[in-house]
């Protein structure tokens, strides 16, 4: 890069629209690099929502899931979530199947997971919680304190300069403006901002998205620790609908997330709480969704087309972000690349493309890929309810020890998201232990054919 207007300097202006999790990582990022480069840089923050409060509107909708290797690059970022955001230390998961269920504990003996469950607003409708609790306001206040301009106003649009040396303007609020050397979407996938950059023309794409399912229901501190014990259930049942769902302890709540095949509404969320393995781990059924909170938020299922151009990088949920898991980690990933080149590379296209397109992409949305397959490989056998029976009756019951092991962390890597889909494919799909569960894998399907179920407990 020889164009030295396409780098930034003192008094930069760096413009950031969306203040979820990938504004805040940005904003910190580029607020560190900054200094450790000696440039005194403007980071503004526009953000629409007011995350104190305990509405719909307040909230970046999901299921609040921190992972623990979410939580060691947080460590390595000094970025302590104060007690008052943590809702529930997880222990473990409970995976379900139609037929069995398994505990699963973290792959190295006696290791206490790091994982947590966090509000991302001011708390489900009607809770009336009065501390601060919100994950996203407690990132957004700290990027604050560390130097950040916040405005809480949402950006109406963004235009691009004439001529590639001139600054973008972001007009916001009641038609204010704001030049900026710099505009980071980080807007997520749940509002309409998208369509602001689609109408830019320099051939931003929004991600595809499928609408998903949560559930905050009120079931009280005590019957949840009595009963799910700081465990994260996760059902694989290979259904038409439902990809995969799960119940997770969030203190008084349990949030109850659904992610489909296709778009989740309420029929399917009906189905699956009045589905009998589901009823007897939740014996309410239904009857939690009487004064419930409920939304139906998008996940992306793709990367977005050209996320970058001159002076212009799209992170986070509207970028290229992890499917399915860890959305908030890849978050974290993605604003690092991204802010990484802005100071290293400079703000042109060329720059972000090599620096954070083509890496984002390698380490995220090449991934997905290994997810999807996973996901489908899974479902299929989990739709052979036999099968799976037979498989995991095979792995655990017997105990052998290098299949248990391997069968164990796949799994655990799968639920939690602590390795990458291709590592959780190699590991599930390893040509020793699929060998090894050939001759149950037939035993399954000759009894599925046959219509004879082996009754067993795991
Ligand atoms: C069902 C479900 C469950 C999930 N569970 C988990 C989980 O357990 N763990 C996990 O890590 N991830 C989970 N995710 C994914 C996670 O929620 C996202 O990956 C993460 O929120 C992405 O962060 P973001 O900052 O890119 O976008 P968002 O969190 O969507 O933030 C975007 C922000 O931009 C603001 N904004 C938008 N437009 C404008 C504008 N014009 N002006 C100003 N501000 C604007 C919005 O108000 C919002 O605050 C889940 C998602 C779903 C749908």
């Amino acid at each position: 890069m020889t164009d030295k207007k396409l780098f930034l300097k003192d008094d930069s202006c760096i413009a950031i629209v969306g203040g979820g999790p990938a504004g805040s990582f940005f904003a910190n990022f580029a607020l560190r690099l900054a200094r450790l480069k000696g440039i005194k840089i403007h980071v503004t923050v526009f953000e629409g929502r007011d995350f104190t409060r305990a509405d719909h509107s307040a909230c970046n909708m999901s299921v609040g899931v921190l992972s623990e290797r979410l939580m060691e690059k947080l460590d390595w970022q000094e970025i302590v979530i104060p007690q008052r955001c943590i809702q529930s230390e997880i222990q473990g998961y409970q995976f379900f199947t139609l037929d069995d269920y398994v505990s699963l504990e973290h792959p190295k003996a006696g290791h206490k997971p790091r994982i947590v469950s966090v509000f991302r607003g001011g708390g489900p409708v009607r809770s009336n919680i009065k501390e601060d609790v919100s994950f996203d306001h407690f990132l957004l206040r700290l990027v604050e304190e560390r130097g950040a301009e916040v405005m809480k106003q949402g950006v109406r649009e963004v235009v691009l300069p004439k001529h590639r040396e001139g600054k973008v303007t972001i007009i916001f609020g009641k038609g204010d403006e704001l030049e900026a050397d710099l505009v980071v979407g980080a807007f997520g996938v749940n509002t309409p901002t998208g369509d602001i950059f689609t109408k830019m023309h320099f051939g931003y794409t929004p991600p595809k998205t499928l609408k998903t399912c949560i559930v905050d229901a009120r079931l009280g501190r005590d019957f949840i620790r009595e009963n799910y014990k700081n465990n994260i259930y996760v059902f694989a049942f290979g259904t038409e609908e439902i990809e995969f769902a799960s119940l997770t302890p969030k203190g008084d709540y349990l949030t109850i997330g659904l992610v489909g095949k296709r778009d989740i509404s309420t029929p399917e969320l009906r189905k699956f709480l009045n589905h009998p393995v589901v009823k007897k781990v939740l014996p309410q059924g239904t009857e939690v969704l009487k004064d419930c909170c409920i939304c139906f938020p998008k996940i992306t299922v793709s990367p977005a087309s050209q996320p970058y151009w001159d002076r212009i990088v799209v992170v986070g949920d509207a970028g290229i972000s992890r499917s399915y898991k860890n959305g908030i980690e890849s978050a974290f990933v993605a604003s690092y690349l991204a802010a990484n080149t802005v100071f290293e590379r400079g703000l042109s296209k060329e720059a972000l493309q090599e620096g954070y397109y083509k890496p984002a992409i390698k380490l995220i949305a090449r991934d997905n890929f290994y997810g999807k397959l996973v996901f489908k490989v899974f479902g299929l056998i989990s739709s052979q309810r036999q099968v799976l029976s037979e498989r995991l009756y095979y792995a655990y019951s017997r105990r052998e020890k290098w299949i248990a092991e391997r069968f164990t962390s796949a799994l655990w890597n799968l639920v939690t998201g602590d390795s990458s889909y291709k590592e959780v494919f190699q590991e599930l799909f390893h040509p020793r232990l699929q060998f090894a569960l050939l001759p149950v894998t037939l035993e399954g399907l000759l009894r599925q054919f046959l219509g004879i179920k082996k009754e067993r407990k795991l």
